[in-house]
């Protein structure tokens, strides 16, 4: 099957075209070297910004949170080297995450969510230079930043179906959310594996696998369970930013009873590692 693979990878092109047959037939794809490749169903895995779902016209929601993120590498002198933390402050949501080791050196990545309406003065790079302190005296440890601050708007989106035709939109090319759930790769990896599942089960039933039946049961198997995950987070973000007091009030007692039930706790740790597949 390796090898397999790389015969058929085909490197620095890029999908120019999809003409796309009803289920059951074969897509024929032009690539930008202009070589047509005729494939029983494209199964766009292109990310965020999917070219295939674009050239699918799938009909995308999205939303903003009116949040920026930065993301950045740092160096620490105090911090568990397996531990990731997430800190939820008015500051905005400071997660720091172990990474690689670079040049011998321990390091974390940090993603930063910064509400908008705190950069409208300011621009990123001073609002983090300015603010780190704050969690660094959270955390007991000097945080020393280690490369470029890069950040990007936070918009979640998904789509209406993740079918049509013989095309098909798995992980970050069919649904995205706030990066504070820490989940955004376990619903692409439980997206692959239902994917592979139901191709498998029609293959044992000698059903062809651009059949429709098989491509719409992966969407009815994993769409309503993703959109339930970005709707979870969506309510976790606005509740968070709400200036309501009750909201705050009942926010804050969730929060800490959440830090302090175990149960609890475990249960949000076992999600963001994946092991709870929802
Ligand atoms: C700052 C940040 C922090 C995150 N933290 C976490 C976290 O802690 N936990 C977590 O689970 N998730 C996290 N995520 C989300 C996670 O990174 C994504 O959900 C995940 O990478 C999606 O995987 P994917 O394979 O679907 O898409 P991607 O990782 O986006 O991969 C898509 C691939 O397709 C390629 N591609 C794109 N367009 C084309 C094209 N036209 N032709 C050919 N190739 C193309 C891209 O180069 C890329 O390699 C984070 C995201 C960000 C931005």
């Amino acid at each position: 099957m390796q090898q397999k693979t790389s015969e058929r990878t085909i490197f620095e092109n890029e999908i120019k075209k999809i003409i796309s047959g009803e289920p059951c037939k074969n897509s024929e794809v032009t690539l930008s070297n202009n070589q047509s490749i005729l494939t029983k169903f494209v199964a766009g895995c292109d990310g965020r910004n999917s070219k295939v779902a674009k050239i699918g016209k799938f009909k995308e929601i999205n939303n903003t949170y009116n949040q920026t993120a930065a993301t950045f590498t740092v160096t620490v002198n105090n911090l568990e080297e397996t531990s990731a933390y997430q800190i939820f402050s008015e500051k905005g949501i400071f997660a720091i995450m172990p990474a690689p080791k670079s040049s011998g050196k321990l390091t974390h990545t940090v993603v930063w969510s910064i509400d908008n309406k705190r950069l409208k003065d300011t621009d990123i790079e001073s609002y983090v230079i300015d603010n780190i302190n704050y969690f660094e005296n959270k955390l007991g440890t000097k945080i020393k930043i280690f490369s470029k601050i890069l950040s990007f708007n936070l918009i979640n989106h998904h789509y209406q179906s993740y079918v049509f035709n013989s095309m098909v939109l798995i992980g970050d090319a069919a649904h995205s959310i706030h990066p504070l759930a820490g989940q955004g790769i376990n619903l692409g990896f439980a997206d692959a594996q239902v994917f592979c599942e139901e191709i498998i089960r029609g293959f044992e039933r000698s059903h062809e696998p651009n059949q429709k039946l098989i491509l719409k049961k992966y969407e009815i198997k994993r769409r309503s369970l993703n959109l339930a995950m970005l709707k979870s987070m969506d309510l976790f973000v606005n509740t968070f930013n709400s200036n309501n007091l009750y909201t705050k009030l009942i926010r804050n007692i969730g929060l800490s009873s959440v830090n302090k039930i175990n149960f609890l706790k475990r249960l949000f740790i076992n999600h963001a590692a994946g092991n709870n597949k929802i």
